[in-house]
């Protein structure tokens, strides 16, 4: 086994969007697992948008990284030493070791992996927190009508994907709001949205509005921002807003230039009797076995589809991250650490 184990640290808080410098790679002897732990080796890093926020000090609802603390991050794993009577070297499993090559872990909220179901990556993205997430949040959260309209943000991504894939499914009309026109092709295409327009598009309103000519009965909010500000005059009386996240502001100093429109969006909330409700997918882990059974089902019936985008080795997470949050990543961003035993 290599002796030495890399991690990518976090050296600086960032002061808006990340800067290489916020992070270091340090080398560290690879951890011996004692009585009642196990060792597993990362086969797959997740970089999620909510990482962003785990940089910044202050109360949110996760505790924040600690300087020179490893970043924090969903891993698929393989157990290479094991003290634990429920973990044998060679497991496949589900666990968070974060951006590191190697973690020890003493069993608490590792879950192994069946085989066989679909590529073990999948533990990460389609099938594990991206989503659930969609699924709370467009079932759950939104309370998905008949007959609703359905729109998501940052659609051709890991959560939006499953979103509008759920809503077609379940018979809705479900318009897309992606970056690339490359992104949007895929959105119609692939994944089978009605439409899908672009928040780079200088009449993004009037898009909006051309693709719901009804107005919108349900908004899964993923971006923020001028998203968020096109589709409100859309939104049609007793419409829902699931705000799942708001990209868009992850990086901001400061409010931003412009009227205070907090005025205008309250009146609107009370006279279209709108509901906007946040959420957090950890609160409603109920739902996972649902979860599993509807989304594994319309996976295996190739009802529904998915994307991966796997950069290849530790070195390159702090330049995808980066990317994450430019829209550069093509569907779930994963972090190929070492070899894929079942590939
Ligand atoms: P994605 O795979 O969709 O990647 C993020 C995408 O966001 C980018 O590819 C980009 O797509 C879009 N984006 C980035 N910046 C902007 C911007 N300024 N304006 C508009 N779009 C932008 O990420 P996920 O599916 O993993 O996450 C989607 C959202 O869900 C995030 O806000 C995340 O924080 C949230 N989330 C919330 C959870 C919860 O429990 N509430 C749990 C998991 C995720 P494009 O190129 O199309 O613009």
């Amino acid at each position: 086994m290599e002796k030495t184990n890399r991690q990518i640290v976090l050296n600086t808080r960032p002061h808006g969007f990340p800067a290489d410098t916020d992070f270091r790679m340090v080398e560290t002897p690879v951890p011996a697992p004692g009585d009642g732990e196990f060792l597993t080796r990362t086969i797959y890093l997740s970089l999620d948008p909510y990482m962003r926020g785990r940089m910044n000090a202050g109360t949110s609802y996760a505790v924040p990284v600690e300087l020179g603390a490893v970043m924090t991050a969903g891993t698929v794993g393989q157990v290479v030493a094991s003290k634990h009577d429920q973990f044998a070297e060679g497991d496949l499993v589900l666990c968070g070791n974060g951006w590191q090559e190697y973690g020890v872990s003493n069993g608490v909220g590792v879950r192994k992996l069946k085989l066989g179901v679909a590529p073990i990556s999948t533990a990460l993205g389609v099938l594990g927190m991206p989503g659930l997430t969609a699924y709370v949040g467009l079932l759950e959260i939104g309370a998905l009508k008949s007959d609703d309209v359905v729109v998501v943000s940052a659609a051709s991504g890991a959560v939006g994907g499953v979103v509008g894939q759920i809503a077609k499914i379940k018979g809705h009309r479900v318009v897309g709001v992606a970056g690339a026109q490359k992104k949007c092709d895929y959105v119609t295409g692939e994944l089978g949205f009605d439409a899908c327009v672009s928040h780079y598009s200088d009449t993004l309103e009037d898009d909006l509005k051309t693709a719901c000519p009804e107005g919108i009965d349900l908004y899964f909010e993923n971006v923020g921002g001028k998203v968020f500000e096109a589709v409100v005059p859309l939104l049609n009386e007793f419409a829902r807003v699931p705000v799942c996240g708001r990209i868009a502001n992850y990086n901001m100093t400061a409010a931003p230039d412009g009227p205070n429109l907090v005025p205008s969006l309250m009146q609107l909330v009370l006279t279209r009797r709108l509901t906007i409700r946040g959420f957090i997918v950890f609160d409603h882990a109920h739902l996972a076995p649902a979860f599993i059974k509807d989304v594994g089902g319309w996976i295996r019936s190739g009802e529904l589809k998915y994307r991966e985008d796997v950069v290849d080795g530790l070195e390159n997470a702090v330049s995808a991250f980066q990317g994450l949050l430019r829209g550069e990543n093509f569907g779930k961003l994963l972090v190929q650490v070492s070899d894929d035993p079942t590939r």
